[in-house]
């Protein structure tokens, strides 16, 4: 399937073609399944990389890194992207780049904030009056007259109050005469009641959203009111994602033998369209130095590059070593944290950051949260946005930590007092992620912490943005 790279536009370039795939295979012969199509592999068994395998074992050439230390290298490594004008209808996830004032008083008029009646509140007397209507003034309309003693304008909510007038009366709390032409008024009221006076918000020329801010609904909401239907952003970044593994079927293919289906590219794919960024699936490479190749280098013309597998210490873990042909530099290898240890960032000959992720489900989804997210961020001019920690009382028991950070799926509530409480989820390690199904959080147990019981305080991130 051939498709236009996306970001290609948006570097103002012609599409480049991008050939999306789906290979996969296993040791020896046997049956794929690819898009439908039923192929024939043989793997041919390579000799093991064992020079690869011993630098790797060697920490002095690939030094474990803290999860702090290698935040900080993403970090440095990554720039905000150009600065692009878009409409306000391509903002959503995106970070302004620019201050946006607000260009007119906000309200502009005074305005009513109710149905019912403008009215002089000095005409509506302890016990109600009846007044004489005179106008009738919807919203985007205007007064015709003004109101002088002992008359009233029907009104509508959002309608410009008529001069004369200082209150409004809501139309529950009013029954018209007989003859339809006045209102009899069942309480009284007091002045500047259900009236939002002019510039009551904000005066023109207010900041009302800064650099930096991600566009939410609200924030896109702001810009609109403010006049800004055309905004300046940090470009939108493309991410290629490929899964790697022989053993790897798409999720439609019902898995023969030794093969899993590939739940990865899904999940980082829907983490990162969540952040707002365009996602190019470059589908599942198989374990050969060749069809990684040619995924690594259409991914590499992306802004970021997601591999999961492929980056520990398996005979078949080609990836860091065909990064490396294809140019990139590989700023850290292992990262001090269970799970996700194999962790690997790099980046490539035109600066797309490249996240080699271990392929065990759960620790993708942590080293995305850990690394990937972060990179977006600073790719969005919020460098230094990591994931916020909290406080919460654990419920259950944690084990005293080892010499890694651990990361423990969580759900986590607020009790009764409103405050958190972490429960850990049963899990049967990193290669399961059903355990992650009822999680929005992680505990975080940093190297060397001791056990832990129900009532004491834990570390947690969230699992979505607060
Ligand atoms: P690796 O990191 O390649 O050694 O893979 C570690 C484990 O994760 C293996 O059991 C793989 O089958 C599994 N795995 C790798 N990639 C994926 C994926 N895309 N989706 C689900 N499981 C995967
Ligand atoms: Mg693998």
């Amino acid at each position: 399937m051939s498709v236009p790279h996306p970001s290609a536009a948006l570097k103002g370039g012609a599409p480049v073609p991008l050939i999306l795939k789906c290979t996969a295979g296993s040791t020896g012969s046997a049956v794929f399944f690819c898009f439908g199509c039923v192929v024939l592999f043989a793997h041919a068994i390579d000799p093991p990389p064992w020079r690869l395998h011993n630098a790797l074992m060697n920490d002095a050439s690939s030094p474990l890194v803290s999860v702090s230390q290698a935040q900080r290298i993403v970090l440095d490594h990554v720039a905000p992207l150009p600065i692009v004008s878009v409409g306000l209808d391509s903002a959503l996830g995106l970070t302004l780049a620019s201050d946006i004032a607000c260009d007119i008083d906000m309200p502009p008029f005074d305005r009513a904030m109710m149905d019912g009646f403008a009215v002089r509140s000095a005409d509506t007397g302890e016990s109600g009056a009846t007044l004489t209507v005179i106008d009738h003034i919807a919203a985007g309309g205007s007064a015709q007259k003004e109101l002088s003693t002992g008359e009233a304008a029907r009104i509508n909510t959002g309608a410009p109050m008529p001069s004369g007038a200082d209150a409004v009366i809501k139309i529950e709390d009013t029954k018209w005469t007989a003859d339809g032409g006045a209102v009899e008024l069942q309480t009284a009221i007091a002045a500047g009641k259900n009236v939002c006076e002019r510039a009551e918000y904000l005066k023109s020329g207010t900041v009302v959203l800064e650099t930096g801010t991600r566009l939410g609904p609200s924030q896109i909401a702001i810009a609109a009111a403010s006049g800004a239907a055309r905004i300046d952003v940090y470009r939108r970044p493309v991410f290629a994602v490929l899964a790697t593994g022989n053993e790897l079927i798409e999720a439609g293919v019902a898995p023969q033998g030794a093969q899993i289906r590939n739940s990865n590219s899904p999940m980082l794919s829907a983490f990162l369209s969540d952040d707002g960024v365009d996602v190019v699936s470059l589908g599942i490479a198989a374990d050969d130095r060749a069809s990684l190749t040619e995924s690594i280098k259409y991914g590499l013309q992306c802004d970021g590059l997601c591999i999961t597998g492929g980056v520990s210490m398996g005979a078949y873990d080609f990836v860091p070593e065909v990064l490396d042909a294809c140019g990139v530099q590989v700023r850290f290898h292992k990262m001090s944290c269970k799970p996700g240890k194999p962790s690997l960032f790099g980046t490539g000959p035109e600066g797309a950051c490249v996240f080699g992720l271990p392929g065990n489900p759960v620790s993708a989804m942590l080293g995305y949260w850990l690394l990937v997210r972060p990179a977006f961020a600073a790719m969005q001019g919020r460098g230094g946005e990591l994931p916020k920690s909290l406080v919460a009382k654990l419920d259950g028991k944690q084990a005293a930590v080892g010499d890694r950070d651990s990361y423990w799926p969580a759900k986590v509530e607020s009790d009764e007092g409103g405050l958190l409480v972490a429960s850990a989820l049963s899990w049967k390690g990193s290669g399961d992620p059903f355990g992650m199904g009822r999680a929005n959080g992680w505990i975080i147990r940093h190297s060397g912490s001791p056990a832990v019981g129900s009532g004491d305080s834990v570390e947690v991130i969230l699992l979505s943005r607060l």
